[in-house]
This record gives structure tokens, sequence and C-alpha cells, in this order.
């Protein structure tokens, strides 16, 4: 049996950073907000914020590390090392080349002996990532790249379940999970 070659994106679906990036926009410009306010695509339209605010509240948390786990990535080596899978997991994030060695501590505090390859894309486009690496299923939660992929790739797409991605469905090669617990059961079960 051919094994998965699994791919994921990190913020949001392993890092849990919209907490934290919320209280620094309360804490340093006084906007309160919750995670059900975010709603579409667009963060600073979604919460009425410049959208200086928002960048600057998102580029100081991922600069300062110690990311808060998202609770059910704590399996998520587990999966890789499944026999369905291949023993490996390509981690794919639009996060700016600056915070690669941030990105790369935080997740080798929180995954010991994870194998993994750190891939960050320029402009946003994991398209071209996941073609080159030949990944069969890659886990998202931005609705724009989940359409991407499905439009330019082959992969089967995993969308975590967020507030800000719902006004998607499911459609064929493309499944809404709650999280890495859901990713696990389907891919064991060999769908
Ligand atoms: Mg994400």
């Amino acid at each position: 049996m051919k094994k998965i070659i699994l791919g994921s994106d990190i913020d949001e679906v392993i890092f849990d950073m919209v907490p934290s990036f919320l209280s620094r926009l309360d804490e340093k410009y006084g906007i309160h907000s919750s995670i059900e306010d975010i709603v579409g695509q667009d963060i600073a339209k979604s919460l009425s914020v410049e959208e200086d605010k928002v960048y600057d509240a998102i580029m100081s948390v991922i600069g300062e590390g110690n990311y808060s786990l998202l609770t059910s990535s704590i399996i998520m080596p587990f999966i890789v090392e499944d026999h369905a899978v291949k023993n490996k997991i390509f981690l794919i994030s639009s996060r700016e080349p600056r915070f690669l060695k941030i990105t790369k501590k935080e997740l080798d505090k929180n995954f010991i002996d994870l194998n993994y390859e750190l891939i960050f894309t320029n402009a946003g486009s994991k398209v071209d990532a996941v073609n080159k690496y030949n990944i069969d299923a890659f886990v998202e939660d931005d609705a724009e790249t989940a359409l991407d992929l499905l439009d330019k790739t082959n992969c089967f797409i995993f969308l975590f379940d967020k507030p800000w991605n719902r006004y998607i469905g499911e459609v064929d090669r493309l499944l809404r999970v709650r999280g890495w617990y859901d990713v696990g059961r389907i891919m064991s079960s060999g769908k």
C-alpha cells in the first residue's frame, strides 16, 4: 500500500495563535474581540480594525515565541508515525522568512523527535510546495488557501473548522474536521 504523504499548515492548526494575538490587540490598542468575531478571510475587516494594528499584533506575537499548542495537535506526531503515513510531515507556512528560526525552535520544543520538513512559502502560495513534494493530504484552516489547493493540486484537504472559514462548504477532496483526532481517524480508516 502506498504511504500517504502528509502536509500541514502551522498557524491555527498546530499553534493556537489567535487568542494571543487578540489579547495583544486588546493590551496595545484597547480593542476587545473574540475568535467568533473573525468571520472572514480579512481579519482587519472582520474586526473593523486598521490593518497596520492587526499586522503589528500578529508579528509581535509570532516574534516572541512561547506559543500555545492547539489541544489536538499533541497527537499529530502519532499520526505521522502511523503505518499508513510516510514517516515525515511537510510543514508549510506562509510566515515571513524572518520567523524561520523561532518557528523551528517552537516546533522542536513541543514535538521532540518529530520528523518534519519546514517550508516557508513566499507570497503565501502553498500550491507549488504541495505539488513539488507530491503531498497527498494537507491540513489547513485558511479558506482561500484551501480553495487554491483544491483548484491547482490533486491533494486531499482537511479543513480545520474555524469561524473564519465557515463560508465554504465541503466538496469532493475537502473535508471539514474538528481537529487532529478526526484527521487521525480518517487517515487510519484508509479513506
Ligand atoms: Mg493557518
